[in-house]
């Protein structure tokens, strides 16, 4: 008898555990770890999925017992690599063994192969050729010339696309049938979402110095299989994409594979385009707004080996390669490699463990590292590779900050500097574009004095109070002080106090107030909902429908546009203090990124800072573009405070439509984890209300944990569902834990 021991579908801990099946003759072929099966379960013999995780042929248990497997899905099995990385997230990540599966296959098991009807031309390009000049002009065959016409560029096409693309009937391309010009065929197809045929060809380009050590550097890695990782630190513009791709084509001539991760769907094309210029079809897609179908193709496309670079968000870093020879994180920095749902896994810490399961390298690349990640480097842990120059030639940017207090001395009251309204109103004189940004972040409210640009903060957590209007309180949302609002500046006496947080609607509203003349187009999460909102801002500007780009940090990323010869940031110390620790280090990349933007072509370009805070290490140091002096101010910081890279920080959130009840429940829950806090090596923060106080009537109150070791703190998360379930008696109240959170709640 051959038994298979089953995780099933069912994501509840209790049943988290293993299940014996016996594999009936029928399919003892199929059946091997990985494979996804239909199972009876429970009392009531419910059909549910089951995933096998290990076959034995022995069992200790009465067989009489042991049901049988019902049925194999043989379209999708997990790889034995796949099922050993599920179990690594179920403990480091504290998720259930289904979830941490389900996580790792983009694609249902039972999505089926699609066939496709496909034409294919009987005539050679020539014939083709002479076929279209005799009939060119004969009215009767205008459809038929269409036809020939894209058959002419694409002699093999799928009929849909034939259709649209020539705007002929299916009776045309019958009479063309039956004359022999072209043939049906109908062949299991691969979903594909992109055309190769749109795209350029390009060579390799002649690496520079740094960049041919870079190559050279990770060449060697994945040569030697050696598992390192890779810090490419290079400053925007200094040609990481082409290091990227000349170690692909290392990987791909080993016969390996390669993951790029970009940070987001929108910069999905960009890089897509870059490594199908270069490599051609064996690069695939993977993201979250494929089709189910397209998904399953290009998953057993790299599966199968046909595919051999798959390019995606985080979720691509499941990509189930038979072998990986190098894993690259693009902007490494971005907070969106972490999952928001659980289980919340980091795709770099992901990478770094597939890494050695492959023995390949890992390349994280950025122009603006995590701190973290740049830590690593400096201590060993990762090997650092630094591009300090650009490869091409672009025009400087002339950096300069605007000092948002002497502009109130100086009597102007408007959101608009005077550097900043004079460049404005410069360009638009050109005919250039203008990129302006706010950066402001989720709906953070501080304090400060307009005067002197002091910031009201916590003693104990050195975050900005949010300010409450309704009980007119300061509040830390780390610590939960308290205190009133304060009359005057504690810093310099001034009443000039007030809280700050603008909108980009009311800065639009201002904006076509004050300069008539302009077309403003606004990019931020409302207004690029739905599936291109993206793409139609951008490319609307791109056409300079619009003179002035208003925008959050969506307008920051990646594209470039040549008519922008001004940036301006509105105000620089909005993403300074919000309530997170990571605010500075926020500033400092979005700030360094949006600089970026300007001067993209031979015009030159010009970018303008207003700050309330001009001498932030975050606004000095992205108005140079240097890392490493920012770095050094930062650390510092984060040591003092004990936040990461120092401490692991634990978050958890309490929700509950009643206030009352999730106060008392998590304070409560505080008194119950006390116990746990031994000697030094755990420290509780909190309870305090999440940042988001409320959303949709849901309140949401923050315990926060930190400690050395990030294992202390996954150990606790399960003593603190047990309190949890104690406690919450009255079953009002949900919790949620993100450990190394990247977000603020
Ligand atoms: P990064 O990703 O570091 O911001 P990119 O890879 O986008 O930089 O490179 C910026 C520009 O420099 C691109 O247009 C790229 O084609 C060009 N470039 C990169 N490397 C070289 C090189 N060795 N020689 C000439 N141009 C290069
Ligand atoms: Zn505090
Ligand atoms: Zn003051």
């Amino acid at each position: 008898m051959v038994y298979a021991q089953i995780v099933t579908e069912i994501s509840i801990k209790s049943l988290d555990r293993i299940f014996t099946y016996e594999v009936p003759q029928a399919f003892a072929q199929q059946v091997k770890i990985g494979s996804i099966v239909e199972i009876p379960f429970g009392a009531g013999n419910r059909m549910i999925k089951g995933y096998v995780v290990e076959m034995t042929d022995t069992i200790d248990f009465d067989p009489a017992k042991v049901k049988q497997i019902s049925k194999v899905f043989d379209q999708v099995s997990y790889e034995k690599e796949l099922i050993e990385l599920a179990s690594w997230m179920k403990v480091r990540y504290n998720c259930t063994m289904p979830t941490a599966l389900k996580t790792l296959l983009p694609t249902q098991p039972n999505v089926n192969k699609k066939t496709d009807e496909f034409i294919a031309s009987l005539l050679a390009e020539a014939q083709l050729l002479n076929m279209i000049e005799t009939l060119d002009g004969k009215k009767k065959f205008q459809a038929r010339v269409r036809v020939l016409e894209v058959l002419l560029r694409r002699p093999y096409i799928k009929k849909s696309v034939l259709i649209e693309s020539a705007s002929v009937s299916q009776s045309v391309l019958k009479t063309m049938m039956r004359d022999n010009i072209i043939k049906s065929a109908k062949e299991d197809h691969y979903r594909t979402p992109y055309d190769v045929d749109d795209y350029d060809v390009t060579e390799n380009l002649l690496a520079n110095n740094e960049q041919q050590e870079a190559i050279h550097r990770i060449n060697r890695s994945i040569d030697d299989e050696e598992s390192n990782v890779y810090l490419l630190h290079g400053i925007t513009g200094s040609g990481k994409t082409e290091v990227y791709l000349q170690a692909v084509q290392n990987v791909l001539e080993q016969g390996k594979s390669a993951i790029i991760l970009i940070p987001e769907i929108g910069l999905t094309p960009l890089m897509v385009k870059r490594f199908v210029e270069r490599f051609g079809d064996v690069v695939g897609v993977m993201h979250s707004r494929l089709s189910a179908g397209e998904k399953f193709d290009q998953w057993r496309l790299a599966k199968e080996g046909q595919i051999k670079i798959m390019v995606g968000p985080r979720s691509a870093i499941f990509t189930p390669f038979e072998h990986i020879g190098l894993i690259i994180i693009d902007e490494e920095h971005e907070m969106t490699y972490k999952s928001e749902m659980p289980p919340k896994y980091h795709a770099r810490e992901v990478a770094v463990y597939r890494g050695h399961q492959h023995k390949c390298p890992v390349v994280l690349g950025s122009a603006t590292p995590l701190v973290e990640s740049f830590y690593k480097a400096q201590n060993g842990t990762y090997q650092l590779i630094t591009l300090s120059e650009r490869a091409a030639a672009v025009t400087d940017t002339e950096v300069s900050t605007v000092d948002m207090r002497q502009e109130l001395a100086g009597g102007n009251t408007s959101m608009f500097s005077r550097p900043l309204f004079n460049a404005i109103n410069e360009a638009l004189e050109k005919k250039e574009q203008i990129i302006l940004f706010l950066n402001q972040r989720g709906y953070a409210k501080f304090v400060s004095c307009r005067q002197c640009g002091h910031v009201i903060k916590c003693d104990h957590c050195d975050v900005p109070y949010h300010y409450h209007k309704f009980k007119n309180q300061l509040l830390c949302h780390y610590c939960n002080k308290q205190m009133p609002m304060v009359n005057a500046c504690p810093n310099c006496g001034s009443e000039h106090i007030r809280e700050f947080g603008v909108g980009t609607q009311k800065v639009q509203d201002m904006l076509t107030k004050t300069f008539k003349r302009a077309r403003v187009l606004r990019m931020d999460y409302d207004s690029t909902t739905g599936k291109h909102g993206h793409e139609k801002v951008l490319s609307a500007f791109e056409r300079h429908e619009a003179d002035i780009l208003l925008g959050t940090q969506m307008v920051a990323k990646g594209h470039h546009f040549d008519n922008v010869t001004l940036v301006g940031v509105l105000a620089a110390d909005m993403s300074l203090y919000t309530n997170d620790f990571r605010a500075s280090e926020r500033t400092f990349q979005l700030l360094t990124q949006v600089i970026g933007r300007s001067g993209r072509s031979h015009k030159a370009g010009k970018a303008i800072i207003q700050t309330y805070s001009p001498d932030h290490y975050s606004v000095q140091c992205s108005m140079n573009q240097d890392y490493e002096r920012f770095y050094e101010s930062e650390i510092i910081y984060r040591k003092l405070m004990g936040y990461p890279p120092f401490k692991h920080i634990m978050l958890m959130m309490f929700t509950s439509t009643d206030e009352r009840y999730i106060i008392k429940l998590s304070n409560n829950m505080k008194q119950r984890l006390m116990k746990y806090e031994v000697a030094g090596k755990l420290e509780l923060l909190g309870p305090a209300p999440a940042t988001l106080s409320k959303v949709n009537d849901i309140y949401r109150q923050l315990i926060y944990v930190k400690s050395d070791a990030y294992k202390a703190l996954t150990s606790l998360t399960h003593y603190i569902y047990k309190e949890m379930q104690e406690e919450d008696t009255q079953k009002k109240g949900s919790l949620m834990i993100d450990i190394n959170p990247m977000m603020s709640y």
